[in-house]
């Protein structure tokens, strides 16, 4: 099965996150048949109300490298306004479209399909391929889950491609090393319900959440970590529990996202937010997703960079940008390097990807392998 018919095939299992619907068989299958040793596993949530469906599969015994990949086979739900069935996939105009293709049914097809021809020749080393099926929502039993199990049976891999869609403009522009942390702040306050024209009788909600808002956007966050973008905070959602324009609301929340660098890590966000809306009589709510990563391992990061330019010609960026990854439960594993295809429609209706770009993905993963495997 070639690439675009093994990503093909993916698009039609509607794997809309955290269901399956046959898309880890068939990346196992496809695995098993060129002599890869595949374990689908379920990992439950300790009150049984989260079952999640994960793959490991894993060729060779030798130790000497050992190389893991790390994708997701769920996707986003595909939402409206399609041209065709999301997950019937379109062939048109010299792209591939379907749900989940760019994130990341594609970077799945391209490293089976290039691993499947290395596997072909003798190599000293072993490869573990993990792919989840929860990364979209991001619940523990997935990736946490599957790494607790690798970490207890010894198949924690020495260094990691994550196949996440990373390129920028054109396939091979930028590579990933790590991204920054994340936070989302939930902004919450009660206040007394009356009429507009009476101040004297209400005590408004929403007022002290506008002026805490602004006052965090005019915060000045320090920067000096260079590697990472600067940190950033955005103002994402405001609901109030009225929507009459002559009354004052009693109830208003607002939803603010930090991304941040290791200029600072989730506890200091905590608190410097905490001290900002006791000025304001505001109380907060944080959900983490982690905090900022970063891994610059030169052996990943060349023998990258040169397999790119040896198919594509393309002259490659490094960045520590763009939305997180599960690569920030990994990093502290394994040296990791973020590299597949461009990003520009994920998560949008009619996401594309150039199948000429599947192809050189496929071409680019298996220039790696070798150069991997074949380094001193
Ligand atoms: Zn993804």
């Amino acid at each position: 099965m070639d690439v675009v018919s093994l990503c093909s095939r993916l698009i039609k299992c509607k794997s809309v996150t955290p269901n399956d619907d046959g898309a880890l068989d068939l990346v196992a299958d496809f695995l098993a048949a060129v002599g890869f040793e595949t374990n689908i596993m379920f990992f439950r949530s300790p009150d049984g109300s989260n079952v999640v469906k994960n793959l490991f599969a894993s060729f060779g015994t030798s130790s000497k490298k050992i190389l893991g990949f790390l994708g997701h086979s769920d996707v986003v739900p595909p939402g409206d306004g399609w041209d065709s069935d999301p997950f019937e996939p379109v062939q048109r105009n010299g792209y591939l479209i379907g749900r989940g293709i760019c994130d990341m049914k594609g970077g799945i097809g391209a490293f089976c399909s290039a691993v499947a021809q290395f596997v072909q020749k003798k190599f000293d080393g072993s490869l573990k391929i993990l792919i989840t099926g929860d990364e979209e929502i991001g619940t523990p039993e997935g990736i946490r889950s599957l790494l607790d199990w690798c970490c207890k049976t010894g198949n924690i891999p020495q260094d990691c491609l994550i196949g996440e869609p990373s390129s920028e403009n054109v396939l091979g522009d930028r590579i990933y090393l790590g991204h920054r942390g994340s936070i989302n702040i939930v902004v919450r306050s009660t206040g007394l319900q009356g009429h507009v024209a009476y101040p004297s009788n209400f005590k408004n909600s929403l007022a002290p959440v506008c002026r805490f808002v602004t006052h965090m956007l005019d915060y000045q966050w320090k920067y000096e970590d260079k590697r990472f973008p600067q940190t950033h905070l955005e103002p994402t959602m405001l609901f109030t529990n009225n929507y009459a324009s002559n009354v004052v609301p009693d109830q208003t929340s607002a939803n603010l996202n930090i991304r941040f660098s290791s200029d600072y890590n989730t506890s200091m966000l905590r608190e410097i937010l905490q001290n900002e809306a006791k000025k304001f009589d505001l109380s907060l709510e944080f959900i983490e997703s982690g905090n900022a990563f970063f891994c610059d391992d030169e052996k990943l990061k060349s023998a990258m960079v040169s397999s790119i330019q040896e198919v594509t010609g393309v002259a490659t960026a490094f960045s520590a940008g763009g939305g997180t990854s599960d690569g920030r439960y990994l990093v502290s594993h394994c040296n990791t390097i973020e590299f597949g295809l461009v990003d520009k429609f994920i998560h949008q209706k009619n996401e594309k990807t150039k199948i000429q770009d599947l192809l050189n993905l496929e071409k680019i993963y298996l220039r790696f392998l070798e150069k991997y495997f074949s380094s001193p």
